[in-house]
């Protein structure tokens, strides 16, 4: 836990979220801010500050999240219209919590490339 890092105080509840999935590891959200119909933040509980801090260790854990991805796609019913799974990467990525995490994305065709 990064004692500020927003994403860690919703995992430790702190800050209240709507969560659509938990378990040991990972945690699902509604995205505040929706950019879409479907919009879940996945992150991992434990802190890392994003994808350019993952090493092979945590191969079992980033399987984890994309499983979670999958079966919540299935649950929010964009499988067969499609979804966009991504992470963003430091400033010209557009990240704005140094915490890891995948926004699922869908509901609407999502335009490529990205602005
Ligand atoms: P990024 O800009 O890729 O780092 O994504 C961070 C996301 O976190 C944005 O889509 C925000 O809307 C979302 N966000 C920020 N604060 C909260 C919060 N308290 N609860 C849920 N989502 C949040």
């Amino acid at each position: 836990m990064s004692t500020d890092c927003l994403f860690c105080k919703i995992v430790s509840g702190q800050i209240p979220s709507r969560a659509l999935y938990e378990d040991d590891e990972v945690l699902a959200f509604s995205d505040i801010a929706p950019q879409a119909p479907v919009h879940v933040l996945l992150i991992p509980k434990r802190h890392i500050a994003g994808a350019q801090a993952l090493d092979s260790a945590d191969a079992a854990l980033l399987s984890r999240l994309f499983e979670v991805a999958r079966h919540l796609a299935e649950e929010l019913g964009v499988v067969k219209s499609g979804y966009r799974l991504v992470t963003n990467v430091g400033k010209d990525g557009g990240q704005s919590v140094p915490h890891l995490h995948f926004h699922l994305l869908g509901g609407r065709a999502l335009q490529w490339p990205p602005g």
